[in-house]
């Protein structure tokens, strides 16, 4: 049997929606970081802009481009991520996360955590792409633990994307260019390198107390959350590397974090 490279685990900061089509340091990045990846046989998402009650994963052998958002240009609208889906990973998915009940969705897709980076990450989206969605009613641990259930998936050439931002607070956001992140948006990035560098997961379980005004840069879970299964799939001697970092609009942390 054809030996399969083990697979490493990302995390994307996404950030706005407009770096899918804007040619600019995130963009420019994400391409250089897909062309260092080894091809995946396939790529699950943990996006933090699917959020369900209960856990699903997308089973279509088709899945649509969801364009999840309102108040930008016609040519993001326009964008397309047609890569197929595969129900056979789908049930595989489910068979991993037992006894966690997963629910094979048809209805959802690939919204745009998801193909707003893959569109640069796997340009010619030819690899089979699912989604694996957020309970939110459910605490950061079980999280961890639905993401410690998908680690023999690194072995069959599966590449876990999680893909949110550990910093985004969108009401603070600073839209004139020139201001410098606040000290809280950048120190919370910082500690997050950090608990990923020393494998201290339970501070990162433990995120509203991860800084004084760790609520400040993570006011809601759903952007945060998806480092959780990445996280989870950190091996006691494995290293993580940082390939994409900054801070965008004064509190969206662009951060990316690559174990394996
Ligand atoms: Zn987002």
């Amino acid at each position: 049997m054809e030996q399969i490279a083990r697979m490493p685990a990302l995390f994307v900061g996404h950030g706005s929606p407009m770096n899918a089509i804007e040619e600019n340091d995130w963009s420019r990045a994400w391409r250089g970081l897909g062309a260092a990846l080894p091809r995946p046989r396939a790529i699950l998402v943990v996006s933090a802009h699917w959020m369900t009650p209960g856990v699903g994963v997308t089973a279509m052998a088709r899945p649509e481009t969801i364009h999840d958002f309102g108040g930008f240009p016609d040519a993001l609208f326009a964008m397309q991520y047609p890569a197929p889906g595969s129900p056979e990973l789908a049930r595989r998915v489910q068979t991993l996360l037992a006894p966690q009940e997963v629910s094979l969705d048809q209805s959802w897709g690939l919204d745009h955590g998801a193909w707003s980076i893959l569109v640069h990450l796997f340009p010619a989206a030819d690899i089979p792409v699912l989604q694996l969605s957020l309970d939110l009613s459910q605490p950061p641990a079980f999280h961890y633990a639905l993401g410690q259930r998908l680690r023999p998936l690194r072995d069959e050439g599966v590449l876990v994307l999680a893909s949110g931002n550990v910093v985004h607070n969108l009401r603070l956001i600073q839209w004139q260019s020139g201001h410098a992140a606040p000290e809280w948006a950048a120190r919370v990035e910082k500690r997050v390198m950090e608990c990923l560098q020393t494998r201290d997961h339970h501070a990162l379980l433990d995120y509203p107390n991860l800084d004084p005004q760790a609520m400040l840069a993570i006011p809601t879970p759903e952007h945060y959350l998806p480092l959780l299964y990445i996280a989870a799939l950190q091996d006691e001697d494995e290293t993580v590397s940082f390939p994409v970092q900054g801070i965008d609009l004064g509190t969206i942390s662009m951060l990316s974090a690559c174990i394996g």
